[in-house]
C-alpha cells in the first residue's frame, strides 16, 4: 500500500546544476519552436523539429513513449489545454498554441512549457495568456523555503480568478527529477490542505493551465488531449523551479 505522504527526492546543489542544463537544452529547443511557431507548419513538424533539436544537444526527448505518448512534445490549440498529440494539424493565423516539452539529459528531466500566440488574437485572448504567465511567476514567488505546496497554488488561483479566469483543477504541478513525475503534487489552486513544506532542495515543475472560461475540462477519446468543456481558449507556461537557500531558482529559462 502507498503511503499517504509521498516521499519527496531532494536534490544536492551538484544534482540541481545537472538538472539546470538539461533545462539549458530545453529553454533553448523552446526558443528554436516560437520562431517556427508560425501559419502553415503542422504540429507534426514543430515536433519533428524538437526531437532532432534535443537529440543533436546529447538529450533524449522525455515525453516521447511516455506512457505510450506517441510526440517529443504535447501541442495544444486554443480549446485543447495540455497532452495535444502532434499530428497533421496546421497552424494558422488567429491560433494560441501550447507545447509542452520534457528533456532527458545524462538522466535528469527538465519540463517546461510556453504558451505562443500566432498573429492578431482578440484582447481576452491576449489578457488570458499573459495572465497565465503572470500567475506562473506569482506561483514561482511562493517557492522559497518555509512556505507550503499550498502558497504556490493559492497565488496562482486568486491572480487568475481576480482576472476571471478559470483555473484547471484535474492536471497538476509536481516534483521532477530522475523522473518526470514525482512526488510532490503542486496543484494550481487552493486545495485546502498545506502540503509538504518547501525545502532547499527540492525541484518542482510549476504548470498553471488558465481558461478563458470555465475551469471545467474533458479529456477526448484519443485517451491523452484535455480540452476546455465550453470550448474557449486554454493557455499553459511551466517552469522547473529549484528551492534554494537564496530563493527559487528556474531551471529551464536560458539564464544563469
Ligand atoms: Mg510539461
Ligand atoms: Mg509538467
Amino acid at each position: 500500500m502507498r503511503s499517504l505522504v509521498e516521499k519527496v527526492h531532494y536534490k544536492d546543489e551538484h544534482e540541481i546544476e545537472l538538472m539546470k542544463k538539461s533545462g539549458d537544452v530545453l529553454s533553448a529547443c523552446h526558443d528554436m519552436l516560437a520562431q517556427h511557431c508560425k501559419p502553415g507548419i503542422t504540429t507534426k513538424e514543430l515536433d519533428k523539429l524538437a526531437e532532432d533539436f534535443i537529440r543533436s544537444h546529447g538529450g533524449v526527448p522525455t515525453f516521447l513513449g511516455y506512457g505510450g505518448f506517441p510526440g517529443s512534445t504535447c501541442i495544444s490549440i486554443n480549446e485543447e489545454v495540455v497532452h495535444g498529440i502532434p499530428g497533421p494539424k496546421v497552424i494558422k493565423e488567429g491560433d494560441i498554441v501550447s507545447i509542452d516539452c520534457g528533456v532527458t539529459l545524462k538522466g535528469w528531466v527538465s519540463d517546461s512549457a510556453r504558451t505562443h500566440i500566432v498573429g492578431e488574437v482578440p484582447e481576452e485572448v491576449r489578457r488570458l495568456v499573459d495572465v497565465t504567465k503572470e500567475c506562473l511567476f506569482l506561483g514561482i514567488a511562493q517557492a522559497v523555503p518555509g512556505n507550503f505546496i499550498r502558497d504556490i497554488g493559492v497565488a496562482v488561483q486568486k491572480h487568475a480568478e481576480d482576472n476571471g479566469f478559470g483555473v484547471v483543477k484535474v492536471l497538476v504541478g509536481h516534483g521532477v527529477g530522475r523522473k518526470m513525475h514525482e512526488p510532490p503534487q503542486v496543484p494550481n489552486y487552493d486545495c485546502g490542505l498545506k502540503g509538504h513544506i518547501l525545502k532547499e532542495g527540492m525541484v518542482i515543475a510549476i504548470e498553471p493551465m488558465i481558461n478563458l472560461g470555465t475551469w471545467r475540462v474533458r479529456q477526448l477519446n484519443d485517451g491523452w488531449t484535455y480540452i476546455t468543456e465550453d470550448k474557449k481558449p486554454s493557455a499553459h507556461f511551466e517552469h522547473t523551479v529549484a528551492i534554494t537557500k537564496k530563493g527559487p531558482k528556474i531551471l529551464t529559462n536560458g539564464l544563469d
